[in-house]
């Protein structure tokens, strides 16, 4: 069985959508996409740094496309793991978890992994929307497309934009 790691944010949850609701509630203006694209976090919002580390920031956070049915089809072909670079924020790691056990049941504690960085991260496929963690991997890599890669080169690593594609490349 091919052991299958996937990332949260920008993946499984929506946390550019939570960047831009968590500025709106400063900047009385929600940015539009076209704002946003290539853009870090910090470009989008100068105060995204302390946005993440409010109550909610990761609990509620929206889910991304129709990943939960497709990730539940990969769960029962695949060694999956949820592996997240979550303890920079330590406050998250209770969000998370409640997170996935709302949206994602199927998910048990043996297949969630939070860690500092991924480098250490070994498998066969990671789905992930940074180069800083897929450039590390050695199995194959999808980049999942969001606003702020979106017009970058995907290099060695396959781009893929929704959860319906994932679904048509490894089901
Ligand atoms: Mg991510």
């Amino acid at each position: 069985m091919q052991r299958l790691i996937v990332d949260m944010d920008g993946v499984l949850a929506d946390a550019h959508a939570q960047f831009l609701a968590f500025d709106e509630r400063d900047t009385k203006r929600r940015k539009t996409l076209a704002e946003t694209l290539d853009k870090s976090e910090l470009e989008i919002s100068p105060r995204s740094n302390e946005h993440i580390l409010l109550p909610g920031f990761f609990r509620d956070a929206p889910v991304i496309g129709n990943s939960p049915e497709v990730l539940e089809r990969l769960n029962r072909q695949y060694d999956l793991y949820i592996v997240s670079a979550a303890t920079e924020y330590p406050t998250s790691l209770v969000e998370k978890i409640a997170w996935l056990a709302e949206h994602f049941p199927f998910i048990t504690w043996h297949q969630i992994v939070f860690c500092g960085s991924k480098k250490i991260v070994r498998g066969d496929i990671m789905i992930d929307d940074h180069f800083k963690n897929l450039d590390y991997f050695e199995g194959r890599t999808l980049l999942f497309t969001q606003p702020h890669n979106h017009s970058a080169n995907p290099k060695h690593h396959q781009r893929v934009h929704s959860w319906d594609e994932i679904a048509r490349l490894l089901l």
